[in-house]
């Protein structure tokens, strides 16, 4: 068993009134982790802490920034041993998965490191004689990072990687369900030697989250929020941060169209679908959820991802290797079979997998699926997909179209041109030609449209969610004045 705790000013701690959760393990329910229940004055204290350390953290020169933030890819990655035997104590997921995304998440503190020297300003015409003027881009100040469990890594490291590069300290907000996972991350930065106060990290018990992290956000001195995460979860953020007037950048849930075109690489696409769909049991904000199908290629891709998705092995992720290990909870079997049997009483017709009884669940897949089929719009964040056959072009931008979500999106044709315009016309914040809905690299501007969020993590686009765009002015010569 996890025994874990938070870090507030350098100091590693429990909760301040003693209290703990517990995070247990979703196929036999062992206590994964034990881990602090923090209180809202523990929560205020994170950002006093992270707000002391905010001044000399914004004026240290980048080459030194730098230098902390390769150190800690290289801690992070040499954790990789623990942080795969922590995600499949805690969330059940396979090592192929977690392996994944520690080498992502070494790679966004790598490129963090690089954007030190990359945060720019512009001087800009004046009208006024003599007068110089600039947009100078500052560190905002304490930047709060809220991350899922789904990619615990990479979406931890993403919540604070970017912030502390431009100068911002920041308090981590772990995951109930992966507490352990996450304050490995903390570890591997307190290893490369962060001052104190610059990285904080609170844990907190289910029932606590909105009141600490309003207490957080509600805090004068926290200046930025960054939330990935359901939608639900998501809109109640957005108001406490409406609530305070705090920026914020919203990362939220998916429902990614795969658009196969009529003269689509069939074998590529099957390929890219079987990956997208199933990696880490599909619940990733971009696994492809809606296979759009052209009814002229359908029947020899829908045969083909059959076979494919039988052919993936299935189990517990402590015993050997496998690619769909357990999903998160019990909860999830029991929305994705009610989604199973709400579809196959409407018509839909089950190509492979099934309902599940316990958190092993296979790749299934539902042929036909109609928009009355509650899969049709509902993200399932499982391995149970949805094919929609269409007749067209226009009819599979309408149906990608057809969906509150808009994260990430992709088109197979051999047409690259009729692929990319099919890709300018979708609702989408990313959008793939000829590859998976899955991809994440950490120099892209990584964001969604509609009920996916808003506001973008990566490279330069995320310099700018994550810096104050300041006018300074310098008046070099003597001024009019009209009095
Ligand atoms: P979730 O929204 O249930 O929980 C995320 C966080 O919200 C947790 O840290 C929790 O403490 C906090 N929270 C819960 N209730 C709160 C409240 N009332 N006030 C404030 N905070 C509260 O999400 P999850 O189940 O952990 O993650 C899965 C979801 O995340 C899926 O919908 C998935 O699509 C989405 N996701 C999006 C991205 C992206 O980049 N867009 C990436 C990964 C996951």
């Amino acid at each position: 068993m996890n025994e874990i705790q938070m870090l507030i000013g350098g100091q590693r701690q429990a909760a301040s009134n003693g209290a703990s959760f517990e995070r247990r393990n979703p196929l036999d329910h062992s206590v994964a982790t034990r881990a602090p229940a923090a209180t809202v004055a523990d929560a205020q204290a994170a950002v006093e802490a992270a707000a002391k350390a905010f001044p000399a953290w914004a004026a240290m020169g980048p080459g030194e920034r730098r230098g902390l933030l390769m150190k800690a890819s290289q801690s992070l990655a040499a954790k990789a041993d623990a942080f795969i035997a922590a995600m499949a104590t805690e969330t059940g997921a396979s090592a192929i998965w977690a392996g994944f995304n520690v080498h992502l998440a070494a790679d966004m503190l790598l490129e963090a490191a690089a954007l030190t020297t990359q945060i720019d300003g512009q001087v800009i015409p004046s009208n006024v004689p003599g007068n110089v003027a600039m947009a100078v881009r500052q560190p905002a100040g304490v930047v709060l990072g809220i991350a899922p469990w789904n990619a615990p890594v990479i979406l931890g490291v993403r919540a604070i990687s970017t912030p502390l590069a431009c100068g911002n300290t920041v308090i981590l907000k772990g995951s109930e369900l992966c507490p352990a996972t996450h304050g490995l991350i903390i570890e591997a930065l307190q290893e490369a030697g962060l001052p104190p106060g610059v990285v904080n990290f609170v844990t907190n018990a289910p029932a606590d989250a909105g009141a600490v992290v309003e207490a957080i956000v509600a805090h004068p001195a926290l200046r930025r929020v960054n939330f990935t995460g359901s939608t639900k979860v998501g809109k109640l953020i957005a108001q406490t941060c409406a609530k305070y007037l705090k920026p914020a950048v919203l990362e939220l849930g998916g429902k990614a169209p795969f658009v196969v075109l009529d003269d689509a690489d069939i074998d590529a696409a099957v390929a890219a679908a079987t990956f997208g769909a199933f990696a880490n049991s599909g619940q990733i904000c971009m696994s492809t959820e809606r296979l759009i199908v052209d009814q002229a290629v359908a029947d020899e891709f829908v045969a083909k991802l059959t076979a494919r998705a039988q052919s993936l092995p299935l189990g517990d992720p402590r015993q050997g290797p496998v690619v769909l290990g357990s999903v998160v909870d019990m909860a999830t079997v029991q929305r994705c079979n009610a989604l199973i049997d709400d579809a196959l009483a409407k018509g839909a017709k089950l190509l492979c997998g099934g309902k599940a009884d316990n958190t092993l669940m296979p790749a299934t897949l539902l042929d036909h699926v109609t928009p009355e089929m509650e899969i049709y719009r509902e993200e399932s964040f499982a391995p149970v997909k949805a094919i929609v056959r269409v007749n067209g072009v226009e009819e599979a931008v309408a149906c990608a179209n057809d969906n509150e979500f808009g994260l990430a999106a992709a088109v197979f044709g051999r047409d690259v041109s009729r692929a990319w315009n099919v890709a300018g016309r979708i609702e989408s914040g990313i959008c793939h030609v000829n590859g998976p809905t899955v991809h994440d690299e950490a120099q892209m501007p990584f964001g969604g449209v509609k009920s996916s969020g808003y506001g973008k993590f990566g490279g330069q686009a995320g310099i700018d969610s994550f810096t104050e765009l300041r006018w300074i002015t310098i008046q070099n010569q003597p001024r009019h004045y009209p009095f």
